[in-house]
C-alpha cells in the first residue's frame, strides 16, 4: 500500500515513519496479542466537506499502519448529521483518497447502516437505567450543565422512570414529537469534572431525510454516541483520532463499558496545521460560499482536490506526510515544507521548457529575415533518459521583461543597453537599441547576436553574465499563467487572533509566451518553466488553443534553506 516510486524515500524519512509513538502502541499490542492481535484502522471523515491535507495526514497514518501490519483500514462516512452532509462530499472524498493513493477494505462504510444497531444500543441504555428522554431546549440543557468551574444541575427529567424512557424514545423514533421538545441523554454524572459526562446527548429529533435512510428517521444519533460504537461494530482495534477527542474518550469508554461490546484502543495524535490557511471544514465552506475563492478545488485552498488542481503531486504529499511524523502535541507546521516536498518530487519528473510571463520583443538585427533554425533544448538534466526536443530560433524573440533594465542596478546580471547576455540553449545577444512608446515604457530592445556563440560559448572565451530564457514570436503559444501566494494573511484590522484572505493570492497573467512544444500540454501536466517555478495546466479553465497555467511552486526553496542554516533536527 505504501506504493513510492523508487528511491523518493529518503532513509530519515523511512526511520520517522517506523518510530512514531501511535506505531509504538500497535506494535506492543499486536506483539502481546491484545485485541486479537489484529489490527483494523479506519478513516471515518463526516461528508460535509472536501478533504484537506489534514486528513490526508490522517488517512495516510490509518491506511498505513493498516498495511504495515497486515490489517484492513475501513473508509467510513461519519454520516450521522444529514443537515450539513451532501453526496458530493461523499464522491469527492473518495475521489481524493484514490488519488491520494490509500486503498481501503471493500466497499466504503457508512455510520448511516448502523442506525438500527445503534437504536438497538440505545434502548439497551434506557433499560439499564444509563439514559433517559430529557425534555429540557438545547437552551435549557447549556445552562443546565454548568461550567467548568461549576457543576450542573440534574435535568427534571433525569428520574423518569424506564418504562416512560422507552415509551418515549420508541415515539421519538416514531415522529410523534417535534424536533428540538425532546432529546435522549446519558445518565452519567452532571458534576463530573469532564464536561462531556455531564449526561450529552446521544438521540435528537430532526425532520430531515438522511441522503441515505431517505424518510426511516426522525431520529438522528449524535456524532458522539455513533462514532465510538460504528468503531466497535466495525472490530476496530485502534481507534487513531485528534486530540480534540481526548477529552471525549471518557464517555466512549463508559459507553462500550455499559453495552458491553468490542472496545477498541483510541489513539489520539496532533492535528496538522498549516501557517497561512485553515484546516477547518467549516472555514473553508465559508470561503467556498462567499465565493472569495473559486471552489473547494481553487489552487489555493488546502484541500487535496485544489492541490490536485495547482500541481501537486500524490507523492509529494505522501513524503510531506511522513516528514512530519505523528506529533502528540499540536503544533503548526510551515507551508514551505510543504512545498519543499512538492519541489523535490516535481525536480525529478517534470520536463523544463521555457515560457515567458512577461514578454518583452527583442529584434536581433543581424539575424536574416524568415531564416529558423533549430536548437537543441534538454529535457530534464535530472532525467537523462526523457531525452531533448529542438526549438526553433528566428529574428523576433520574447524575452522576460525584468531581465531588462535600462538603468542596471549594479548587481543586475541581464540586459541593458550595451549589455551582452547568453540565451538558453542559444546564442549570445547584445542590446543595441531600446525602442519606447509616446509614454515612454520600454516596448522593443533591438540587439545583435553572435553567430559564433551558437551552444552558448563564444570561441574567443569571452564571458557573459546572464543567461535568460526566451521564445520564438512566431513559433510561441499563448497562455494565462495564474501566480498564487499564501491564502490567508494576519488580519491587518484584527488583534493577530484572525487571519484574513491575502489579497494578492491569485496574480493572472494574460499573454504570456510560451515555446511551441505546449502545445500538446494536457489537462493535469506539470512542467518546469525555466527560471519561474513549476507550473501545471489547469484542468478546469483551460480549452484547446487557450491553455491557463497554474504555478505550483516556485523554484526558490526556503525550507531547504531554513534545514541547512538550522542544526539538524531544531526545525520541526
Ligand atoms: P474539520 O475541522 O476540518 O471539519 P473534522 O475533524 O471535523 O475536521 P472529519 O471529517 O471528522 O473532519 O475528519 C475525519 C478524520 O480526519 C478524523 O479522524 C479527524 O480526526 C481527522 N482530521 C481532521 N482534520 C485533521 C487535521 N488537521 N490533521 C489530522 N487529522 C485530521
Ligand atoms: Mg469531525
Amino acid at each position: 500500500m505504501r506504493r513510492q516510486r523508487p528511491g523518493a524515500e529518503t532513509p530519515a524519512v523511512k526511520e520517522q515513519a517506523r518510530t512514531d509513538f501511535v506505531r509504538d502502541i500497535v506494535a506492543a499490542d499486536v506483539e502481546a496479542n491484545r485485541l486479537g492481535g489484529r489490527v483494523v484502522t479506519r478513516f471515518p471523515p463526516e461528508p460535509n466537506g472536501y478533504l484537506h491535507v489534514g486528513h490526508a495526514k490522517s488517512a495516510w497514518l490509518n491506511f498505513g499502519i493498516a498495511s504495515e501490519n497486515g490489517g484492513v483500514c475501513n473508509l467510513r462516512f461519519d454520516d450521522t448529521n444529514p443537515a450539513k452532509e451532501d453526496v458530493e462530499y461523499v464522491d469527492s472524498i473518495q475521489e481524493d483518497l484514490r488519488w491520494l493513493g490509500v486503498e481501503w477494505e471493500g466497499r466504503a462504510l457508512y455510520s448511516s447502516d448502523y442506525f438500527d444497531q445503534l437504536y438497538e444500543y440505545a434502548v439497551r441504555l434506557v433499560e439499564k437505567g444509563k439514559a433517559y428522554v430529557c425534555d429540557l431546549s438545547s437552551d435549557e440543557i447549556r445552562e443546565y450543565r454548568g461550567t467548568l468551574t461549576e457543576p450542573g444541575r440534574d435535568s427534571p427529567y433525569r428520574r423518569r422512570s424506564v418504562e416512560e424512557n422507552l415509551d418515549l424514545l420508541a415515539r421519538m423514533k416514531a415522529g410523534e414529537f417535534e424536533e428540538g421538545s425532546r432529546v435522549l441523554r446519558a445518565r452519567i454524572d452532571m458534576a463530573s469534572g469532564n464536561m462531556n459526562m455531564r449526561d450529552p446527548v446521544l438521540y435528537r429529533i430532526l425532520n430531515m431525510p438522511h441522503p441515505r435512510t431517505g424518510d426511516r428517521w426522525r431520529i438522528y444519533p449524535t456524532y458522539d454516541f455513533a462514532h465510538g460504537q460504528s468503531d466497535s461494530i466495525e472490530g476496530v482495534t485502534h481507534s487513531i483520532c485528534t486530540l480534540e477527542f481526548e477529552d471525549h474518550r471518557p464517555l466512549y469508554d463508559w459507553l462500550l463499558d455499559e453495552l458491553e461490546i468490542h472496545h477498541p484502543r483510541q489513539i489520539e495524535f496532533a492535528r496538522l496545521n498549516l501557517t497561512n490557511t485553515v484546516m477547518s471544514k467549516r472555514r473553508l465552506l465559508e470561503l467556498v460560499e462567499s465565493g472569495r475563492v473559486f471552489g473547494w478545488d481553487d489552487p489555493r485552498m488546502p484541500t487535496l482536490s485544489g492541490m490536485r488542481r495547482r500541481g501537486y503531486t500524490p507523492e509529494s504529499i505522501r513524503a510531506f506526510c511522513e516528514m512530519i511524523g505523528v506529533a502528540r502535541r499540536d503544533n503548526t507546521i510551515e507551508m514551505s515544507m510543504l512545498e519543499h516536498c512538492v519541489r523535490e518530487d516535481l525536480n525529478s519528473t517534470a520536463p523544463r521548457v521555457m515560457g515567458v510571463l512577461r514578454p518583452l520583443k527583442v529584434v536581433i538585427e543581424n539575424y536574416p529575415e524568415g531564416q529558423v533554425e533549430e536548437l537543441e533544448a534538454v529535457n530534464n538534466p535530472e532525467d537523462p533518459a526523457a531525452g531533448s526536443r529542438p526549438l526553433p530560433f528566428s529574428r523576433e524573440l520574447y524575452v522576460e521583461r525584468e531581465d531588462f533594465q535600462e538603468n542596471p542596478h549594479p548587481k543586475f546580471r541581464r540586459l541593458a543597453p550595451g549589455r551582452e547576455v547568453r540565451l538558453r540553449y542559444g546564442y549570445f545577444i547584445r542590446c543595441r537599441s531600446v525602442v519606447k512608446d509616446s509614454a515612454g515604457n520600454v516596448i522593443e530592445l533591438r540587439c545583435s547576436y553572435d553567430p559564433e556563440t551558437r551552444g552558448g560559448h563564444a570561441p574567443d572565451g569571452r564571458k557573459v553574465r546572464g543567461t535568460i530564457h526566451w521564445v520564438s514570436v512566431p513559433h510561441s503559444i499563448t497562455a494565462e499563467v495564474r501566480l498564487f501566494d499564501r491564502l490567508l494573511v494576519p488580519d491587518p484590522g484584527g488583534n493577530g487572533a484572525g487571519e484574513a484572505l491575502n489579497p494578492d493570492s491569485l496574480k493572472a497573467l494574460t499573454g504570456c509566451r510560451l515555446e511551441p512544444s505546449l502545445a500538446g500540454a494536457a489537462p493535469g501536466d506539470s512542467y518546469q518553466f525555466e527560471r519561474t517555478g513549476y507550473f501545471c495546466v489547469d484542468s478546469v479553465d483551460s480549452s484547446p488553443g487557450a491553455p491557463v497555467f497554474n504555478r505550483t511552486v516556485s523554484l526558490r526553496d526556503s525550507w531547504k534553506k531554513t534545514l541547512t542554516s538550522s542544526a539538524a533536527g531544531t526545525s520541526r
